[in-house]
This record gives structure tokens, sequence and C-alpha cells, in this order.
């Protein structure tokens, strides 16, 4: 039988007519038409006035964070539960991390835990819409407003992901992407930086592109880096955003199929809660109790189904451990697992993963 993985990207479309046109037209560095017709098309999918792409959603992170000032002295608010990009380019700012709880029925950050987590020194919150569901923007918008506090959002797994309509990465002062090749649309790697004010926006495209002066050449007047994206990577996203609302449908198919063929078991699906468009970049499922869940990974990898456990909380990790008690992080993130999510599995692959999870609890249960 063959392996099912957990994630593969889907590569229609116009994306071989735009690489071999990179190639034919030798523009194959960070120079070339992909790249704005991609960021345009990008803002425009998401309802952004601007956006500007990047070589990874790492880089995108740090250099919003860095285009925003935050830096030695400050505090950013961030989930534990994430993934770890999340943390490290806040430290990598020099700025501390302080770590906040997530809600059990979302998996995103709560709200009440950040306003509990301000201090004199808290100049951001990061808001982290995990595996395609939302973040309560209402909430985090609302607290960031009240207490002056600049809003990230890290939208490497929330493309497609909406709040009352209106797609994550349009309500904080700075978002960012990810197109790594598991990620719902891909560049290979890649990534993207929307920001509300031209200004920060004018920075990030400075400070991407080696802080060189817009009016003298070779001359450069503040620190910066080469975070570019290619025309190559461009070309690959410009063909995926074309495709990206089948790629979409097609994953909510897949969430919708698990959820059905899963129901009554000793677990749950991560469910749309609210006012909500859940992209379901991974399909996940919490079992019921935490001592199933490596037990269940292990029978599906014998049943040659690939699986995912859930991101372990950042607050517990060597680099950048921290010493508080995150009940619903610790607990969610030893209960979860994400399922096969890829836009091109089929009814019988997912068949087959839902009989398999069942003959688990089967024969576990009885
Ligand atoms: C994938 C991811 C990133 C980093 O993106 P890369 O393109 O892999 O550098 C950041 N944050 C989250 C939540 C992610 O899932």
């Amino acid at each position: 039988m063959a392996i099912i993985p957990v994630y593969e990207p889907y590569l229609g479309g116009n994306i071989s007519l735009y690489v071999n046109e990179c190639l034919t037209t030798g523009w194959i560095s960070s120079r070339g038409a992909f790249i704005s017709r991609f960021e345009k098309a990008f803002a425009e999918y998401v309802g952004a006035p601007q956006a500007t792409s990047v070589a990874n959603g790492t880089v995108a992170l740090h250099l919003a964070l860095d285009a925003l000032g935050i830096g030695i002295g400050d505090e950013v608010i961030v989930p534990s539960f994430t993934y770890i990009a999340s943390v490290n380019t806040i430290l990598q700012t020099g700025a501390t991390p302080i770590y906040v709880d997530s809600l059990e029925d979302t998996l995103q950050v709560d709200p009440q835990a950040i306003r509990n987590a301000i201090t004199p020194r808290t100049r951001a919150v990061m808001a982290v819409h995990l595996y395609g569901h939302p973040c309560d923007m209402d909430a985090i918008s609302t607290l960031c407003r009240d207490h002056d506090l600049l809003l990230v959002e890290d939208c490497a797994e929330g493309f497609g992901t909406r709040w009352k309509g209106q797609h994550v990465g349009t309500f904080g002062d700075v978002a960012t992407f990810s197109f790594f090749g598991n990620k719902t649309i891909t560049t290979g790697e890649g990534g993207m930086v929307l920001a509300r004010s031209a200004d920060v926006m004018d920075k990030c495209r400075r400070l991407k592109s080696q802080g060189v002066s817009p009016t003298r050449e070779y001359w450069h007047d503040i620190l910066a880096y080469n975070y570019r994206m290619t025309n190559i990577q461009a070309a690959i996203g410009l063909a995926q955003i074309e495709i990206a609302d089948s790629l979409l449908a097609r994953k909510k198919a897949i969430a919708q199929s698990y959820k059905q063929a899963l129901a009554g078991l000793p677990l749950r699906t991560h469910d749309p809660v609210g006012p909500v468009d859940h992209s379901f970049w991974m399909c996940s499922i919490l079992v019921d109790d935490h001592v199933q869940r490596d037990p269940l990974r292990k029978h599906l990898a014998e049943c040659q189904i690939e699986t995912r456990p859930f991101f372990p909380p950042a607050h517990l990790m060597p680099h950048c451990r921290a010493n508080v008690t995150l009940p619903a992080a610790e607990s969610i993130s030893t209960r979860g697992i994400n399922l096969p999510s890829y836009p091109g599995l089929t009814s019988e692959q997912s068949e087959r993963i839902c009989g398999s999870i069942t003959s688990f609890f089967r024969q576990n249960l009885i």
C-alpha cells in the first residue's frame, strides 16, 4: 500500500508555463515581471492595498517586526502554542516574547490572557492563526487599540482564512504569510508581508533589499538584509493564486469528510467556531485522552499513513524556555494530530485513514 503523506503541494494550472517563461527569458533572480504580478494578485486576493514578497515566512516575520521598530527592551505577547518561527523572530529583534495561553476550542490565542499579560513594556501582540482557524480578531483588535499596542498577524497557516468575511492579515499593523511547500499556496520557499501604513510598507521594501538609498546608487544608510523572493518563486506563486479557490474548496471538503467519518469516536475535529472561514491548512483531531495520541500515530504509521503531532509549546523549549504554566497549550499540544490535508487527497484515501483511526479505537476500547 502506498504511503499517504501528511502533505504534498498541488502543482497544477499555469505553473510550468510561468516557470518556463522565467527560464527562456533569463529572469531567474529577484527581478522580473512575476514579482510584481504575484504581489499584486496576492494583495487583491486578501484585500490589502499592497504586499511585498520575501524569501520565506520566517524572514517575513523578522522583516515586519524590524520595520515596526520592535527591539531591545520591548515585550511582544505571543501564544506559546505556535510554530517556533513566531518566537524566534521576536528573539532575533532583541525583544522578549511573553507567552500566553490558548483556547481549547479554537486552538487560538486567548484574548483575555493577552490583556492579563500587558505591562508598561508591551509594544506588540502577535496573533498567529493556527492550522487555518482565525484568532478572535474583534477582541484582539479592540485590546490593541485600548492599550496602544502594535498588532502583528502571523498568517503563515491562514491563507484563505477569514474573520467575519475579512481575510486575516488585514486587521494588524503588519501581517506575514509563508509559501513553504506544505502551506496552502506554495512557492517552494517564500513569504509575503503586508503593512497597514504606506511608510511601514516602504520600510519593509528597503529593509528586504540591503537598505539601498532610493536616490543614490550603492549607498546604504540603514542596517538591512537580503530577504528577496526570486522571479521563479513568484511565477509559481502567481500560478498558485490563480487556482487558490479550488485548492481551498477541496481542503474544506476533506475536512468535512473527516468530521463525518470520525463522529462518535473519543476525539474531536478542529471545527470552525464563531463567524469564521476556516481554511483547514491542516485537518486536525484532538484525542480525548492524551495517552492515546502517540499509540494512535504509531498505528497510523503502520498503516502507511503519515501524520504530524501538534506543536509543543514554545515555553518548554530549551532556548526560549519560560517558567510559566499554560494549561490549555500544554494539554492541546499533547492531544493533537494533523491528518493528511493536501488538496489531492482522494476520497478512497480519506476513507482508508478514517477506517484506520476507527479500527485503532475499536481494538483499544473493547
Ligand atoms: C510555516 C510557518 C512559519 C514560517 O514560514 P517558513 O516559510 O517556513 O519560514 C511561521 N509561522 C507559522 C505559524 C508557520 O506555520
